[in-house]
């Protein structure tokens, strides 16, 4: 036996990617949606820290037309390991990666007329046409062409021979709170997009606005296609848009009691000395720390032990975290304890650890590090985990 980095044990620390509910989820969104509207998985940062590859090929396998990234790394990372639907780059390219998106056919936004020029130019060297989609900004002020500016430049694309427009798009920057209107002000915009295209006489395959909060709560303006990323994951993006029921949750970060200590009354916890015990307390340290993603509390939060809460006390430190498990005596070296996820009957969210960080679930979920291994269950045998190449076997 040799010891080595592939064969070493995984720390006591871990994420499980549940890959059966993500199958689940995506049945339940594609069942929900009318059957001529696509789907597109949105995949970037790693599918929010999921793992792209699995998530690409899962939502691929029920039937997703493609896949949505932000980099072209990550689009490189699933044409280098065989996936070869739609991948749509968002966001704005830099021309230097034009050529390297030609190559491997992934398919760019256009913004603006420097990409549109050097894209064509590109495409018609490789002797390509290549399908671009526009992207329209309608109020959300980041990547696209204004909507009253959009035509001109939908024009140019089809006057490139090399170029072939297949989508027309925007984004919303409200779609799961409870007040739409700004949401329908955007629509309404890349409405007049879209019918000042029509009277230009120019079709467009894929006219796509809703991500998970506008498929949830905006069906009028599904159009073609819905770009769907958080809710794949099992995550609603606000208490307020719509449910489907039997959506679960994908991702579960565990770690097992790596050490018990028992306090006298008086003693203290941590750095900061920021937990003080009023009497007797049995404490469960754990070995994961904000420096897995874990937000930075203190006095807040916890685990679920033996099926039961355990209280986080005093500061979080880089590797570790202390719980009291006074409540709970069985609790022994090694038991698991869930930092998000469920066990017996209890759930810690995703949502109750954003509150702990005062942000969102998308900033939870991308935050975990990739020291913790991404263990794929329930359908993952045979699945290369995009985060789990390098894991030992
Ligand atoms: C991230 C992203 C989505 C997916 O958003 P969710 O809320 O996760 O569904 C859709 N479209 C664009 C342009 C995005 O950047």
């Amino acid at each position: 036996m040799t010891f080595n980095s592939q064969n070493f044990p995984l720390r006591p620390a871990w994420i499980e990617i549940d890959l059966g509910r993500l199958r689940r989820n995506l049945k339940l969104i594609r069942r929900d949606l009318p059957p001529q509207v696509r789907l597109m998985a949105i995949v970037k940062d790693e599918a929010y820290g999921h793992g792209a590859l699995d998530a690409a090929r899962v939502a691929l396998e029920e039937g997703a037309w493609g896949c949505g990234l932000s980099t072209l790394e990550e689009a490189m990372a699933l044409r280098d390991a065989g996936v070869t639907a739609p991948l749509l780059l968002l966001g704005q390219r830099h021309e230097e990666e034009l050529e390297w998106c030609v190559a491997h056919d992934l398919t760019v936004c256009v913004n603006e007329p420097h990409v549109l020029r050097a894209l064509a130019k590109t495409a018609a060297l490789f002797g390509k046409r290549v399908p671009v989609h526009v992207k329209v900004h309608t109020g959300m002020s980041r990547y696209g062409v204004r909507w009253d500016e959009a035509l001109p430049l939908i024009e140019r694309v089809c006057a490139e021979p090399s170029l072939q427009l297949e989508g027309v798009m925007t984004h919303f920057s409200q779609s799961d709170e409870r007040d739409k209107s700004f949401a329908n002000l955007q629509f309404a915009r890349f409405s007049e997009v879209t019918a000042a295209l029509e009277r230009a006489g120019i079709s467009v395959r894929l006219k796509h606005a809703c991500n998970s909060g506008g498929f949830l709560d905006l069906p009028h303006a599904h159009q073609d296609m819905v770009r769907v990323g958080l809710l794949m994951f099992g995550v609603f993006p606000s208490a307020v848009c719509r449910r489907i029921a039997g959506i679960e949750p994908v991702m579960s970060v565990k770690a097992r009691v790596a050490a018990i200590q028992t306090l006298k009354p008086g003693e203290v916890v941590g750095y900061g000395m920021r937990y003080t015990a009023p009497d007797v307390r049995r404490i469960a340290v754990l070995p994961i720390g904000y420096g897995d993603g874990y937000p930075r509390v203190r006095n807040a939060g916890g685990a679920l032990i033996r099926g039961r809460r355990a209280p986080l006390v005093g500061g979080i430190a880089m590797d570790a975290l202390m719980v009291d498990v006074t409540d709970i005596p069985e609790v022994q070296m090694w038991d698991e304890a869930v930092l998000m996820g469920c066990q017996g009957g209890e759930e810690i969210t995703v949502h109750d650890l954003a509150k702990l960080k005062n942000s969102v679930s998308y900033d939870v979920f991308t935050n975990w590090r990739l020291r913790l291994r991404r263990k794929p269950v329930n359908g993952g045998d045979q699945a290369v985990c995009g985060l789990e190449t390098a894991a030992p076997k």
